[in-house]
């Protein structure tokens, strides 16, 4: 059977290694395995989002609200911005997607950093747009510029801030400046799935979506559910921007795109600050450990300011020998080679699930493997 031109160039996007694969394949008992591979929150979901899906287990019969009444008056007063201006996806993937079906194509290009969220590139490809990115890895503004001013076909420009799946981020200040000097007819997707990390580590980071998209009405902010507030399982992601744009992406949206109880549980979820905090605060205490364990092995690593710390192995070992090693002993990490680099990308867990990475990595980084 012949398929679109378009699929020819995409490669399928890899989640990482579930849990269960890991059973079976190498036999491990799943209560022994150690995933840090998917920036989960290792804390779980809320206890109180817990206990109000319970309740409304007896509802799945029924179609949910289709108008997300509730969620949207949630982050209109969260983020004290209209419900007009928020739309809510299954996972902030969806929100990605209709963005890149409404405004790019295979007479535009799009343009992200070298080393980003996978999903950009494969959207984008699947619309036929051209895809360029900066010769860093890391996000440079100076570099998106120098791109963006020569080509006029540039659609959409993706930044992710901070970034999947280096860790890194930039100041706010300078991703306005940025902003001011691209046209109003390119739409600016800023991804903030880690900017609940971000802005605690540093409040030159933060950026609120009201005031971006204020003063910039070509950016779509994407915040999601399932990082900080714990609910990847539930897959609920949002966008705001202003009324325009949301207006066109609901043209692609199908009816019904979120569940019942992801509903519930991301209204739930917002009204948890604590738990989040906690999460975050506890995350980057973790974090720390995982700065002092690689500095004392001589290991670079990226400043993060997410859920996870990237490790760059360098020229010293590589990074797939690493990563298959560890696997075998029931730790599941991300090996970034795919990326094009030698490098091991680690969600930050639990303390004893930190510990037990501490000591099966040095063994097994010591060993040569
Ligand atoms: C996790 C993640 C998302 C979206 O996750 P969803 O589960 O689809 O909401 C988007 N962008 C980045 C950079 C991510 O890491």
């Amino acid at each position: 059977m012949k398929f679109n031109e378009e699929l020819k160039d995409i490669k399928t996007y890899s989640a990482g290694k579930p849990i269960e694969l890991v059973v079976r394949d190498y036999g491990i008992d799943p209560k022994e395995i150690v995933k840090l591979a998917s920036n989960e929150n290792p804390y779980g979901s809320s206890p109180k989002v817990i206990e109000a899906v319970k309740k409304i287990c007896d509802k799945m019969h029924l179609y949910p609200d289709d108008s997300m009444y509730e969620l949207k008056e949630g982050l209109s007063k969260r983020f004290n911005v209209d419900k007009e201006q928020v739309i809510i996806g299954a996972g902030s993937d969806q929100i990605l997607e209709f963005a890149t079906r409404a405004k790019a194509n295979k007479n535009s290009s799009v343009l992200m950093a070298k080393t980003t969220f996978a999903m950009y590139e494969i959207y984008a490809k699947g619309v036929g747009a051209k895809i360029l990115k900066t010769a860093s890895h890391q996000h440079n503004l100076d570099e998106f510029l120098d791109i963006y001013n020569k080509h006029n076909d540039i659609s959409v420009i993706f930044l992710c801030m901070p970034n999947n799946p280096l860790g890194e981020c930039l100041k706010k200040s300078d991703i306005y400046g940025f902003l001011s000097k691209i046209d109003e007819d390119t739409l600016v997707i800023l991804d903030g799935a880690y900017q609940e990390f971000a802005s605690y580590k540093d409040r030159d980071m933060q950026i609120d979506p009201r005031d971006i998209t204020d003063k910039f009405p070509n950016v779509l902010y994407l915040g999601t559910f399932s990082k900080a507030y714990g609910l990847g399982g539930m897959r609920v992601g949002y966008g705001i921007a202003k009324e325009e744009i949301v207006k066109n992406l609901m043209k692609l949206r199908p009816p019904f795109n979120i569940t019942t109880l992801s509903l519930k549980a991301a209204v739930e979820a917002l009204k948890d600050n604590t738990f989040v905090e906690n999460s975050i605060k506890n995350s980057f205490i973790q974090m720390k450990r995982y700065e002092e364990f690689a500095t004392d092995l001589g290991i670079e690593f990226i400043q993060s300011y997410t859920n996870f710390i990237t490790f760059l192995l360098k020229n010293k070992k590589n990074s797939t020998q690493i990563s298959n090693s560890l696997l075998k002993k029931g730790i599941i990490i991300r090996d970034l080679k795919a990326y094009g680099l030698n490098a091991v990308r680690i969600t930050i867990g639990k303390t004893k699930e930190n510990d037990k990475f501490f000591k099966i990595f040095s063994s097994v980084y010591n060993a040569g493997q």
